[in-house]
């Protein structure tokens, strides 16, 4: 599984690191330090991902379909 996090999107509000900190992390200003990018998420991370997608009020976070 892989998710991006869209960097015109994300504004900052920190629910992703803080529900998932195993997978999200803060920038120096608040925002998701992984928006721009798409990352592997690994099996066992996978539920915690989805809490994450699920719980960002931008909609910044998209699961990758391959
Ligand atoms: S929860 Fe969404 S808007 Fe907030 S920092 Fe994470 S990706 Fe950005």
């Amino acid at each position: 599984m892989r998710v991006r996090v869209d960097p015109d999107l994300c504004s900052g509000h920190g629910r992703c690191y803080v529900l998932a900190s195993e997978v999200f992390h803060a920038d120096d200003d608040g925002f998701c330090a992984e928006r721009g990018r798409t990352i592997e998420i690994s099996d066992e991370l996978a539920r915690t991902a989805r809490g994450a997608v699920a719980s960002c009020p931008e909609a910044a976070i998209r699961i990758v379909e391959d």
